[in-house]
């Protein structure tokens, strides 16, 4: 395994461009599972969504989270781990698990993950395992990945409970029920578009990966990853597990989320924490959507006081659209209505005009 080893030219840890490539069509997926596709994200903007999410609707939507991530990443682990590992893994205890989870954290930004304890229960007891965790890339993700993890490992139900022992630092406690997991009601698998695409990076002459990335620092100790150029921090993310999360928020709270998310990224991206100038032409808003793995941006058309946008092969598409008007209205300098549409194709359509008297 590569480690936290990285690159001598791009400065990226070697193990994240083994496992993920960087594709021409504005799209990250892991090598050895091309169907399952990543973004990389400003830890920030995740943030921001669900605390905004929050203030529109007025409560917490932690359990939520929580939820969706446990059944997202119980879906991966429990797919990807083959049964006699599984069974090792079950007699041999969740050390290696939590190592693995801490190594894993370190170069895909999650934080600082350390096993503190564990204690194997007497007949009839609760397994528990105790973590903490540093700058957590969110606590609430963090509690639905340990989770998750356990109860493939397990096959068994499984408590998470956190709690916070200063600004930066949290104990993550996963309790493992004697109750044999329950039938899982699978995530319905999501298919994101995969067509072709002609995003041009620049290869790094040691590992391949994308130069772009050079602009990232990599803090594999602290498993932190932090733009070279700007206050913003990144995390590698199933986007599955993020669109997840948007379907058990529309399914528990109605069909007003759609229109909440959108506009929970809109004020987000009104904050002026991206710049216009990163996306000045086509080519620099393609590029920037597709480092992160977003998509591919196809068309962005203005017009007197309007908008087109089109992109291919898109995920987390409330997010994009919020992003797209939030855009819309720091370059007017006025309020925005916005259109969209997912094609038959999954191209990802808006189209934003000036609200009328804004
Ligand atoms: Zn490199």
């Amino acid at each position: 395994m590569a480690g936290k080893k990285l690159c001598k030219v791009c400065g990226v840890p070697l193990r994240v461009t083994k496992e993920h490539e960087w594709l021409s069509n504005g799209t990250i997926v892991q090598r050895e599972n091309r169907e399952h596709r990543m973004v990389f994200i400003e830890t920030e903007n995740l943030a921001a969504t669900f605390s905004g999410v929050e203030e529109i609707i007025g409560r917490s939507i932690e359990r939520i989270i929580i939820e969706a991530k446990r059944r997202a990443t119980f879906d991966f682990v429990d797919h990807m781990l083959p049964a006699a590992v599984k069974k090792i893994l079950r007699v041999v205890g969740m050390r290696p698990a939590v190592k693995s989870i801490s190594a894993l954290g370190s170069v895909m930004g999650f934080g600082d993950i350390q096993l503190v304890r564990v204690h194997r229960a007497q007949l009839l007891l609760h397994d528990y395992v105790i973590m903490k965790i540093k700058e957590p890339y969110s606590i609430a993700l963090f509690c639905g990945d340990v989770a998750g993890t356990f109860n493939a490992v397990n096959q068994r139900e499984v408590a998470v409970t956190y709690k916070q022992e200063s600004t930066v630092q949290y104990e993550v406690t996963g309790r493992i029920s004697t109750h044999p997991l329950g039938l899982q009601d699978r995530l319905q698998a999501k298919v994101y578009a995969d067509k072709e695409g002609d995003v041009k990076w620049q290869p790094c002459a040691e590992c391949g990966g994308p130069m772009e990335l050079s602009e990232y620092q990599w803090h594999v100790d602290r498993g932190i990853i932090e733009s070279r150029e700007h206050p913003r921090r990144m995390a590698l993310v199933g986007p599955a597990s993020l669109d997840a999360v948007i379907e058990e928020l529309e399914s528990e709270l109605g069909d007003s989320i759609p229109q909440v998310v959108i506009e929970a990224q809109r004020r987000f991206i009104r904050t002026g924490f991206y710049t216009l100038e990163e996306i000045a032409s086509e080519e620099l808003f393609r590029k920037q959507l597709a480092i992160r793995g977003l998509g591919n941006v196809r068309e962005v058309e203005w017009g007197e006081g309007s908008m087109r946008f089109r992109m291919e092969n898109q995920c987390l598409h409330l997010v994009i659209v919020g992003l797209v008007l939030g855009f819309f209205e720091l370059a007017f300098g006025r309020e925005g209505v916005v259109q969209w549409e997912v094609t038959d194709g999954g191209d990802l359509v808006v189209e934003v005009a000036l609200k009328e008297g804004s």
